[in-house]
């Protein structure tokens, strides 16, 4: 056993912290976490301001337009109202019981969890800010042969006059009143996730995004079909737009638009990206290397330039997703104390990482866009498939959904499937799997279709775009 108080010191608590911690104990390695929000802010961004909420939320939208769409199918009656309270309460308490789950979790593993603020004193020292029996402040101080960084991201909010007026995604959830006329500015997830989460929910909702289109880095022709159906919702989706000034008046919000017009609105909501959460870490103090906006440069085992110390996750500012986090815990613990029993050690392949966007219709995509795999392949033959949702005919709603394949003419391989539509996240995870696998074209095409759904067009495609 070595002299230190801890085998491995997991700072944060959130999706990556949580698994590692957990994954290490079950090792047998003697494991502590610090999580500054305590046991409150177990599960971290993810579980309490993040995945979760949102998706919760998005359910809830999701029934307004159910409500509506079921005349078309004989229902009858008055539109139902949303209680909002009624919304927070649950998805409060549920939260609440995935915090319990997480401390439950931890402590069942062997993992020491504490309560604190954790800021690095040296390569193998952690100062723990916590918090005396009396409420006055105090601080632990704790040693362990391996530290991991695990703090996530924040929002991150431009400078302009009357930012104070605005709130972010870690403020959204809780929001007294509701919103009944909401500006979003941004065009990322966050953006357009809750663009169409409070739209559906019954907001008026603006959502002005700086530039051409949204959804930065996704497939063209998605982003754009995106914007079309996103508009057909009933978001006022404005591009090459953004934000003077804002400021508050008894009616709401006053915002100066850099068109010259104004609007007036009950909140605003600024989604313009996330920095990573290293501010008090005493990165500086020890040494360790930062690379744009305080992101922690690690090497493909996660290692920072102090050899004892590891970060992984949002912290690092790669890809800010919850599986990658998860991926990445798995991979570091393997690496530094062995793999589980008769199990190699787990790697985690950056390529063809799925993801879904949760609006309304959702977006799910995995492997490259149209234009990457132009730039990679040089010529590319693409199928296409755009259409009204069976489910569509009778319910009046006029929501279309699009399905695209790229494929690499060479190998037959599907290097890009590209999905804008009801339940894309659901559908694209299977076809994730086939693309790791290799899939050609052809397997795609000796797949038999499950019928009738939307997911079968994506075996269906014969005839590639001229
Ligand atoms: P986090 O989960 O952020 O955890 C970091 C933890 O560290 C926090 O609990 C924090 O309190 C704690 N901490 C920070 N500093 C200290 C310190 N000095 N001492 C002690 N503790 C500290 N990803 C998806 O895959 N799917 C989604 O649908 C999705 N939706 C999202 C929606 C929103 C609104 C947001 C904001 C993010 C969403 N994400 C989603 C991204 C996902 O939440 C993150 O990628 C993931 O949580 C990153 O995990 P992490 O472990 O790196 O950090
Ligand atoms: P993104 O990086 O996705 O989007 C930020 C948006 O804000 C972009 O449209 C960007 O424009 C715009 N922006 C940035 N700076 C400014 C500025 N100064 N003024 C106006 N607009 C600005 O970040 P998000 O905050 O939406 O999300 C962070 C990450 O969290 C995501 O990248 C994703 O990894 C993760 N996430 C995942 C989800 C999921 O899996 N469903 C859901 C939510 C978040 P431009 O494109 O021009 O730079």
């Amino acid at each position: 056993m070595s002299h230190f108080d801890f085998d491995f010191f997991v700072i944060g608590g959130g999706s990556g912290g949580v698994r590692a911690a957990r994954m290490a104990a079950q090792r047998g390695v003697r494991v502590a976490l610090a999580e500054a929000l305590g046991t409150d802010g177990l599960g971290g961004t993810c579980v309490n301001v993040g995945c979760i909420p949102k998706k919760l939320y998005s359910y809830a939208a999701h029934y307004a337009e159910a409500f509506e769409e079921s005349h078309g199918y004989g229902w009858e009656g008055a539109a139902p109202t949303l209680n909002w309270g009624t919304l927070k309460a649950h998805r409060a308490k549920e939260i609440a019981r995935l915090n319990g789950v997480y401390a439950n979790l931890l402590r069942g593993s062997g993992v020491t969890v504490l309560n604190g603020f954790a800021q690095l004193q040296d390569a193998h020292t952690v100062r723990l800010a916590t918090l005396n029996a009396d409420g006055s402040p105090g601080h632990q101080t704790l040693t362990a042969e391996h530290i991991l960084i695990a703090t996530g991201g924040t929002p991150h909010v431009p400078h302009f006059q009357g930012r104070e007026h605005v709130i972010t995604s870690n403020e959204v959830f809780d929001l007294e009143p509701f919103p009944q006329r909401l500006l979003v500015v941004g065009g990322g997830y966050i953006a357009c996730e809750f663009a169409s989460i409070f739209n559906g929910l019954g907001a008026q909702v603006t959502q002005l995004y700086r530039g051409e289109q949204v959804l930065r880095g996704f497939d063209d022709e998605v982003r754009h079909f995106l914007a079309s159906e996103m508009r057909k919702h009933g978001v006022d989706l404005r591009l090459n737009a953004g934000v003077v000034s804002i400021h508050r008046e008894a009616n709401g919000l006053h915002v100066l638009l850099e068109d010259g017009n104004r609007l007036v609105v009950d909140a605003a909501l600024y989604a313009t990206g996330r920095v990573p959460n290293v501010q008090g870490l005493g990165l500086e103090a020890v040494g360790v290397a930062q690379g744009a906006q305080g992101a922690i440069v690690v090497d493909e085992h996660y290692r920072t330039n102090v050899p004892s110390i590891h970060a992984l996750g949002d912290v690092t500012a790669r890809v800010q997703l919850t599986p990658v986090a998860l991926g990445e815990a798995m991979k570091l613990v393997d690496h530094l104390f062995g793999p589980a029993a008769g199990k190699p050690p787990r790697g985690m392949s950056y390529d063809l990482i799925p993801t879904a966007v949760f609006t309304h219709p959702n977006v799910g995509t995995v492997g490259l866009t149209e234009a990457e795999a132009r730039e990679r392949f040089g010529h590319v033959t693409v199928f296409r498939s755009e259409f009204r949702a069976l489910k569509h005919t009778l319910s009046g709603s006029q929501e279309r959904t699009l399905m695209k394949l790229v494929v690499d003419p060479a190998t037959d391989r599907v290097v890009g499937l590209h999905m804008v539509g009801a339940e894309a996240g659901e559908i694209v995870q299977g076809f994730a799997v086939a693309m790791k696998a290799g899939a050609t074209k052809a397997v795609f095409d000796s797949t038999i279709g499950i019928h009738p759904t939307a997911a079968e067009e994506f075996v269906t495609m014969r005839e590639p775009v001229a």
